[in-house]
């Protein structure tokens, strides 16, 4: 609590008592209501200069915003907890709260104190919540990060019925650009959606909040709320989304089912509540067909550093290494291709040729790009101006936006060959009015203010009314000037001031030497004594009054005229929104297609090509991200080929087994190679010389015995259960990408698991992948398994020391080269030469014992792993039978002896 605090602001201090007990005061009464609305909120409640924050909410606040937790006054007999931030710094505080993932519900004095005294000593003044700011609902470009989009998820869930797994639906809508998506999935789809949109909040319901076994999952999750059932009513679902729209059923939309109209409508139900009322545009829900995308679970992700590094930075993801888009939206687009490749080859295709176009065309390229550079956010300025929350500079991106779209129409109309997506771009930016920038630009200034209270956005000239009101404040103000120099004239006091304040308005203001004059016949006929202070006297005069009176009332009119303005304005763009998403979206493709081809041209990437087959053949290609790392230093980067088509007569894909040394390549290497894959099914050209990919639909990838200390589960745990769900759910389309697999645990273990997972991956899941280990011993499993194929990282022995070659080549390693590594790492050279020896002698006993791999029982040849079954029902069947209360001592006795027997004999 800032101690420099002015006012004290009453209310709380004393309870109006006289029965003894504790009451609650009546401000404390107008808190509670206030807050029971919204429990789920922390409550900014104004007071004067500051919003201050009483009970739970103050001590949640003050922790989290490292503020001072004080008490004021007492409920019920006890101290009430409080905390305060200063209205002119809220917005930074509500940053904070809102990153933090916390909901906030602003509540303003809705009228002069002044105003509640008039109706008598007790009352209270009039609060209620304006505005309700939660991390998933905002529009401010304060609170967001214009280069990602923010969502807003709803969660619905089908309860299944016994043994089977339950089905969710998910809507999602970003309100500062108005995407809205609806999607069905199950509990594994479920994760991936998640993984892929980063909501920034998400909403479910109080039952699926509390179910057992979801809550571990949603509670790990950042900013969930649980909302009462009627936001999640079935029922009323269809009615709800029908609404917001204005339409009388939602069948235009396509078949959705109970479940998604349920998410859809919760999303907007909740929209509806923030924005008390308000209804920011959206565009009408598309449904997300299952399986267009490419699955990419959360593990995968991060592992791939797709969108950030493991470190949580940009810099240094896939999404740093290619983004050369020139706008937000643009960036926003590309994030979201990037976190959703597609699976459709001609849906890609057609990404493809967009790219292609800007490739072959370097003009376009750059034109194309310069106007979008200079093109603002329409998207976001739009959502700000229809709930009411724009400012003048809103207006102006709008203007602004209209323009350059018709300019880059123009620009791409020129060229004959336009690609199909860029031939829609186009015609999405002819649909907008430029009847409406024209309007736009008419009306506005040149210089425009931040909030359009501040008025002096309006144009000059181009309104005759505005024009007037103006004229007669700014004339005033040269009439006070004027009056100044009479007055000082006519009493001989050259310092004599006119100023102006919020108290006494303007007043003429004297030292205190010259006060006496002024006070005394014949000045005081004219100058009316206001105020004495220490060194100043201040007067009024009745001209002064009028000429104020004047001014105030012009200032009042001109403001009012510019809202009223603004209001209209504001209003055209509400009526052309559709409109301009719309055009919003294909600048936003634009920017794509000519970034990706920039980068394209760059980086010397190709044109993927892409169809259903199985195939996966990558000539000369390279890791996106430490390619670009390498050319500032450390050489060029070397370009490897991987194929796993189906070899010849083979129905499925390859595996291929990379050995070799650390530091050899080999994660390089893995996870160039799924990058491709992504890159491609985004849309992007790729880092290779050539590549033929057969669609992915799944894309896993796991390290080994990644460090993961932080999340305090053992590593080797985590390795399980991730290399668990790979082997559970991938199918033949998939790509799977596994690193070291093993590490963790001691060799035989290591070495053991994975020989049974490549065996897995082989003959069950069927699917293409790359494994890379350090266990050679793994590479005898390609003489029994016809589809695994043996690579590895070439290295040079060179004077005792290794030198990595980075080339990918068929075989397999012959020995790890570990303490060579060593060597390099800068190990003392006596530990090195000791290492060798013990090395020497374990080799020499390995020798004289070779352990037989190829005498494996091969995995197809594996005993069933034993039923636990037969025996426990027949135990179970006995207990059922036994009615313990029915029973003597005895005969309980008997019984005990006899499910005894049983166990004996059937264990
Ligand atoms: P491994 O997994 O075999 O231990 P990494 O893939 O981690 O090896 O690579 C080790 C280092 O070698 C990387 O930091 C990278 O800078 C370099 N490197 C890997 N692959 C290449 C390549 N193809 N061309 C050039 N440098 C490479
Ligand atoms: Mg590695």
């Amino acid at each position: 609590m800032d101690a420099a605090r002015p006012i004290v602001p009453s209310g709380f201090e004393s309870a109006p008592s006289g029965e003894g007990a504790p009451r609650a005061t009546p401000v404390m009464e107008q808190y509670i209501e206030i807050k029971a609305a919204n429990p789920d909120c922390l409550l900014f409640y104004r007071m004067g200069d500051f919003y201050e924050l009483f009970f739970d909410d103050a001590e949640i606040a003050a922790r989290a915003l490292g503020i001072v937790l004080t008490k004021r006054g007492k409920h019920l007999g006890r101290d009430i907890p409080m905390c305060g931030v200063p209205v002119h710094r809220a917005d930074e505080y509500l940053n904070r709260l809102i990153a933090l993932g916390h909901r906030v519900a602003v509540c303003e004095q809705l009228e002069d104190p002044a105003e509640a005294r008039k109706r008598g000593g007790k009352s209270v003044v009039r609060r209620d919540v304006i505005r309700v700011v939660t991390p998933g609902t905002l529009t401010e470009d304060t609170l967001l990060d214009a280069r990602r989009n923010n969502y807003l998820l709803a969660i619905a869930r089908a309860r299944a019925s016994v043994g089977e797994e339950s089905n969710f639906a998910l809507a999602w809508i970003d309100i500062s650009t108005g995407e809205f998506r609806i999607a069905e999935c199950d509990r594994a789809g479920l994760a991936a959606a998640i993984a892929r949109l980063e909501p920034g909040e998400i909403i479910v319901s109080d039952a699926l909040y509390g179910d057992g076994a979801l809550a571990p999952y949603l509670r790990s999750l950042p900013a969930v709320a649980p909302l009462a059932r009627d936001v999640f009513d079935g029922a009323t679902a269809e009615r709800r989304l029908a609404a917001y729209f204005a339409l009388a059923t939602t069948e235009s939309f396509g078949a959705l089912s109970r479940l998604e109209l349920t998410a859809a409508a919760a999303c907007i139900s909740y929209i509806e509540r923030t924005q008390l009322g308000s209804r920011p545009p959206l565009a009408p829900p598309v449904r997300e067909a299952q399986g267009t995308t490419l699955a990419i679970d959360q593990a995968t992700r991060s592992n791939l550093e797709l969108v950030r590094t493991l470190a949580g930075e940009r810099r240094g993801s896939l999404l740093a290494a290619v983004d050369r888009t020139v706008t937000a939206a643009g960036s926003r687009l590309l994030a979201q291709r990037l976190a959703a490749p597609l699976t459709d080859p001609a849906a890609v295709g057609m990404r493809h040729d967009a790219v292609e176009f800007f490739v072959a065309d370097a003009t376009a390229r750059a034109e194309v790009r310069e106007r979008l550079e200079a093109a603002p956010d329409l998207a976001r300025s739009m959502a700000r101006l229809v709930v009411a929350r724009g400012g003048p500079r809103d207006l102006a991106a709008i203007r602004d936006g209209i323009v350059a779209a018709a300019a880059l129409a123009a620009e791409l109309e020129k060229r004959a060959n336009l690609a199909a997506e860029l031939a829609q771009v186009v015609r999405a930016l002819r649909r907008l009015d430029p009847a409406l920038a024209h309007e736009l630009d008419a009306a506005l200034a040149e210089e425009l203010p931040h909030l359009k209270r501040d008025g002096g956005f309006v144009r000059d000239g181009s309104n005759a009314a505005l024009d007037e009101a103006r004229a007669l404040r700014d004339e005033s103000r040269h009439v006070i000037a004027a009056l100044q120099a009479r007055y000082a004239d006519a009493t001989s006091v050259r310092a004599l001031k006119i100023r102006h304040n919020n108290v006494l308005g303007y007043f003429v203001e004297v030292t205190a030497q010259h006060g006496e004059r002024l006070m005394a016949p014949p000045l005081n006929a004219t100058f009316i004594h206001r105020q004495t202070l220490a060194g100043q006297v201040r007067f009024t005069t009745t001209e002064l009054g009028a000429l104020e009176a004047k001014i105030a009332s012009a200032a009042d009119r001109a403001l009012g005229i510019e809202l009223e303005t603004f209001d209209k304005l504001a209003a055209a763009v509400t009526a052309a929104a559709a409109r301009i998403k719309e055009a919003a979206e294909a600048l936003a493709v634009l920017d794509v297609a000519a970034a990706l081809a920039q980068v394209a041209v760059e980086r010397h990437y190709v044109r993927p090509q892409l169809d259903a087959s199985l195939d996966f053949v990558i000539e000369g290609g390279r890791h996106p991200v430490v390619e670009q790392a390498l050319t500032g230093d450390g050489g060029p980067f070397v370009a490897n080929d991987c194929d796993l088509s189906p070899p010849p007569s083979a129905a499925h894909g390859r595996i291929y087994l990379v050995t070799g040394p650390n530091m050899a390549g080999k994660s390089t290497y893995l996870r160039q190679n799924a990058l491709i894959a992504i890159l491609a099914q985004m849309g992007s050209f790729v880092p290779a010389r050539r590549a033929k990919i057969g669609a992915v639909d799944q894309l896993f990838s796991r390290v080994g015995a990644a460090d993961d200390i932080a999340r305090g589960r053992s590593t080797f745990m985590v390795e399980m259960v991730e290399t668990a769900a790979i082997l559970n759910q991938a199918g033949e389309r998939a790509l799977v990408i596994l690193d070291e697999i093993g590490r963790g645990t001691a060799t035989f273990d290591g070495l053991s698991i994975a020989w049974a997972t490549i065996e897995h991956l082989h003959e069950t899941n069927r699917c293409r992948a790359l494994f890379a280990t350090h266990f050679h011993e793994l590479t005898a499993l390609a003489a029994n398994l016809p589809r695994l194929f043996n690579a590895t990282v070439r290295v040079k022995e060179w004077q005792g020391d290794v030198v990595f070659l980075h080339e990918v080549v068929p075989g397999a390693a012959d020995r790890s080269y570990g303490i060579q590594v060593a060597k390099l790492a800068g190990l003392p050279l006596a530990v090195i030469e000791r290492a060798k020896v013990v090395l020497a002698k374990l080799e020499a006993e390995d020798r004289a014992s070779p352990r037989d791999f190829d005498e494996l029982p091969l995995f197809a040849a594996t005993p069933r792993p034993p039923s636990p079954g037969a025996a426990a029902d027949t135990l179970i069947a006995a207990l059922a039978a036994i009615h313990p209360d029915e029973m003597s001592p005895r005969e309980a006795l008997e019984a005990l002896y006899a499910l005894k027997a049983k166990a004996a004999e059937d264990g």
